[in-house]
């Protein structure tokens, strides 16, 4: 095993303060950082000795032998749930990286509904309020060519209910619901057997089109609820876990397990072939490159690594260490040359950001010479991240068409969802724009229909509503 690397920051709020120096002997578990602010516990993933503590990591040389045991979260024996979910460091797993601990202090019987916007609210009441809170399991593993979220529902559903439960108690919702994809047939089955002993907790079926697990998507699928871009699901009385997330929960309080170890996907142009390569409890801070080498190697001339997903993931080194919120590993076919010809980036809410964009524009010797942006992409405050104000549901992307048209565009990359990509498709290709969607290289490693072909319908939605 090779030095694992522990970022001092892997979570939304500010980088932890490391509390080990170099020589220390730690075991798996070990506390190594603290919060420094919003933040979350960093463990030891490993047995072994502190190699180097720098500004941004710790790095740690494994021993030979790594027994499973590791040390238990550093809470007094009455800890409450709650106390345990923040000792031990768990935070959204799904990618997300909001500290649990903070994320499940709330109360929902005494949260009131937020204020809904009626533009996006049509039809529900002035003064709508939803009588039940709820606790919202997102299984929507909404990323194309992940499995690991599925796999622990079909592996380990007991101990995600347990974790769902112990969310309720802490939050004292009064329900919960999984939102699932109804093509994971294995997992529904042995989900909705589970949930017969459970008449709290139910689940919801989502179509296969993307987004769906976003969090303000879950809200809408399964409490019928559009909330605007600044709200947060407690305006819609429920919080948002992920099942993973729920996972750890059980973990900490159940067996006071620190959060140390990460499941994911590793795909792509991988020698024996395309399909996943699922692994489970991983310790934080592995390196993408062993992970890779742990699924068969790269398979030749590659395009690129990215960490993460297809839409919003990033690309990465093969030395770049895995944290708390890595989901996937994909390793894709190179990309197309555009040989310099003019080209139009449509930046969206759901893919990646401009930059990223950018950085694919370039892998593709495209010359950048028009940026638009989709009109429900909202910026909440300079720089944040992109939140789409209806996600799924596109509101026509022909006056961007046009734009990239008369910036003088041969080509434009889209990042947009599968609904929205349907737009730009329907009117791009007619104006004489060659259009490439930045999932593109990854759908075609993966043997994966492309988001610029797919055929969807909200429809679907509504009829697997009535289905079940
Ligand atoms: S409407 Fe626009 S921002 Fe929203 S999900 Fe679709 S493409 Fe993304």
């Amino acid at each position: 095993m090779r030095n694992v690397q522990l970022l001092l920051r892997q979570h939304v709020g500010a980088p932890c303060r490391a509390v080990v120096s170099a020589g220390d002997q730690v075991k798996k578990g070990t506390l190594i950082a603290e919060p420094a602010g919003l933040g979350a516990n960093i463990f030891s993933s490993v047995y072994g000795t502190v190699a180097e503590v720098t500004d941004d990591r710790i790095i740690i040389e494994p021993s030979d032998d790594q027994p499973d045991a590791f040390e238990p979260i550093p809470v007094p024996e009455d800890a409450g749930k709650l106390d345990m979910v923040k000792a031990a460091g768990i935070v959204g797993m799904g990618g997300a990286g909001f500290p649990t601990g903070v994320k499940l202090g709330i109360n929902l019987k005494d949260t009131e509904m937020g204020e809904l916007d009626p533009e996006i609210n049509p039809e529900l009441p002035e003064g709508f309020r939803l009588k039940e809170s709820h606790i919202l399991i997102n299984a929507a593993e909404c990323e194309p060519g992940l499995e690991h979220n599925i796999r622990q529902l079909e592996e380990q559903c007991d101990k995600v209910i347990r974790g769902v439960r112990y969310c309720m108690e802490i939050t004292h919702a009064d329900k919960a619901i999984f939102a699932i994809k109804k093509k994971n047939k294995k997992a529904v089955r042995i989900l909705k057997e589970a949930l017969k002993a459970e008449p709290d907790i139910s689940m919801h079926l989502l179509p296969d089109i993307y987004p769906m697990g976003e969090e303000r998507a879950v809200v809408r699928e399964c409490l019928g609820v559009n909330l605007t871009t600044t709200q947060l699901p407690s305006a819609a009385r429920s919080v948002v876990v992920n099942l993973e997330t729920a996972a750890k929960v059980a973990e900490a309080v159940d067996e006071r397990k620190p959060c140390f170890t990460k499941n994911l996907t590793v795909r792509g142009k991988i020698n024996g072939g395309n399909e996943a390569h699922v692994f489970m409890d991983v310790p934080v801070g592995t390196s993408v490159g062993e992970l890779i080498e742990r699924a068969g190697g790269i398979n030749g001339v590659y395009g690129e690594i990215i960490m993460g997903g297809a839409f919003t993931g990033r690309s990465v080194k093969p030395e770049e260490p895995i944290t708390k919120t890595t989901g996937g590993i994909l390793v894709t076919i190179d990309l197309p040359d555009l040989h310099g010809a003019s080209t139009g980036l449509l930046v969206c809410a759901c893919g990646g950001s401009e930059e990223r964009m950018r950085e694919i524009a370039e892998k593709m010797n495209g010359k950048v010479a028009s940026v638009c942006r989709c009109k429900q992409a909202i910026e909440n405050k300079p720089g944040a991240p992109l939140k789409c104000l209806r996600p799924g549901n596109c509101p026509g992307q022909v006056k961007n068409n046009m734009q990239f048209k008369k910036d003088g565009c041969e080509y434009i990359i889209i990042g947009n969802c599968s609904d929205c990509s349907n737009t730009v498709m329907a009117s791009g290709p007619k104006m004489g724009l060659k259009v490439f969607h930045q999932t593109d290289h990854v759908m075609r490693t993966i043997g994966h229909s492309l988001y610029r072909t797919l055929k969807v319908s909200k429809q679907v939605s509504q009829d697997i509503d009535t289905e079940d």
